[in-house]
């Protein structure tokens, strides 16, 4: 059976050229780069080549790019980090109630250690109140952290505002830009960006690579403590191969960047209205403002889960928010937030497409999904003459 990937969001295939690019690291080139002896030096210039790439990406200087093992990593970093350095000029931090769970759960160890936390609220769409951000600062704020793009929902928070928002009041702005990186544009600097967290495996590189971008000037803590690597941020010996997969990702990612908005964000919009031809479904996220390949929606009266795994029948690679990881059945904590009753969120669907997706394969998803809705309805004690029981 040929499979139809279609959950980009959640990972990606590594890029033939990604790959070839590792190769020489994982085999020939494995010298430590902090080795002296010239034999590890073709190792050291690829993880600075590796970093310029990813400062061109992101409109960063060089010596702004740190690597990390992952974009949780980069996350945990930036805020606790933040946090403990800046402990003493106050406790407050804000975020929002649609985070990743690498900051959410991150925030919520903090409050343990005697920080507060504000989780503001989002609209419909996903989007925070710049106005309700304003609000919510007061003296002892430290640090805003604000996603740059949602998972699930896909919903691009009006970054440039918050940045402006944040330096205006001289409080630390840290984005979470792991599913936005190498999709849209960023510039730290236009965009009054402090800190950014990256992963490799959103964007074409292996999974277990991830960059926080530190401005120059902006004091954090360590997570990890032990050899000087990474100028003295961040010890544990680089992995240079995947460092080196996504110097090169960020450069094919910044090389056809509008190319590919172009062409993933017409699959997307095609995908969108097929989808939505369904009776009872709904686009979850904007319309406007959205990530180019990402495409959600809540179908009403199945099951997340069930359609996952019906879809798969057909090949179809999906997602679904209403279950997360640990194996709970509670629905995703970003379609509560944006007004769904449990009942209805259950029934989520995420398709996230990439450059490699074809226009076949949104048609073949486009017939599959309503046929598995159907089969899924049909067997349903939810559907009734037609439509939902509460309905
Ligand atoms: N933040 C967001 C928005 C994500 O979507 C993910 C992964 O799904 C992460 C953070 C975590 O990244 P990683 O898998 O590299 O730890």
């Amino acid at each position: 059976m040929k499979i139809i990937y279609a959950d980009h969001a959640a990972t990606t295939r590594v890029k033939p050229e990604v790959l070839e690019k590792m190769r020489p690291y994982l085999t020939e080139e494995y010298g430590n780069p902090s080795s002296l002896y010239g034999f590890s030096y073709n190792s050291k210039r690829a993880v600075e080549q590796a970093r310029e790439n990813i400062a061109g990406l992101i409109g960063a200087d060089v010596k702004e790019v740190y690597f990390t093992g992952c974009g949780t990593e980069s996350d945990n970093w930036a805020i606790k980090g933040a946090a403990w350095a800046n402990g003493k000029k106050g406790k407050h931090m804000i975020t929002s109630k649609t985070e990743h769970h690498a900051v959410l759960h991150t925030c919520q160890y903090l409050e343990k250690q005697g920080f507060d936390v504000t989780y503001l609220d989002v609209d419909k769409d996903g989007f925070i109140n710049p106005d309700e951000l304003i609000k919510a600062i007061r003296p002892d704020t430290i640090l805003i952290t604000i996603m740059f793009a949602n998972n699930e929902i896909g919903t691009i928070m009006p970054i440039s505002e918050i940045g402006r928002i944040a330096r205006e009041r001289s409080i630390l702005f840290h984005t979470d830009a792991v599913q936005a990186a190498g999709h849209v544009p960023i510039d730290v600097n236009a965009m009054n960006i402090d800190m950014l967290s990256i992963s490799g495996h959103k964007l074409g590189a292996p999974k277990g690579v991830g960059v926080l971008y530190i401005r120059k000037g902006v004091k954090i803590e360590s997570l990890m403590h032990g050899g000087g690597h990474e100028r003295g941020k961040r010890a544990g010996t680089e992995n240079v191969p995947h460092i080196v997969g996504l110097g090169e990702a960020a450069r094919l990612a910044k090389a056809y960047m509008d190319e590919n908005i172009k062409k993933v964000t017409a699959m997307r919009d095609r995908l969108i209205d097929g989808i939505l031809k369904i009776p009872y479904t709904r686009l979850t996220g904007p319309t406007e403002n959205r990530l180019p390949g990402l495409a959600s929606f809540v179908i009403e009266a199945v099951e997340g889960e069930a359609m996952l795994l019906k879809l798969f029948e057909y090949g179809i690679c999906a997602s679904s928010g209403s279950a997360c990881s640990s194996g709970s059945l509670d629905p995703s904590h970003v379609l509560l937030a944006i007004g769904y009753p449990h009942h209805i969120a259950h029934g989520s669907l995420r398709l996230s497409i990439g450059e490699e997706n074809t226009d076949e394969e949104i048609d073949r998803i486009i017939e599959a999904v309503p046929e598995v809705v159907k089969k899924l309805r049909d067997m349903s004690p939810v559907w009734e003459n037609g439509k939902p029981a509460w309905a």
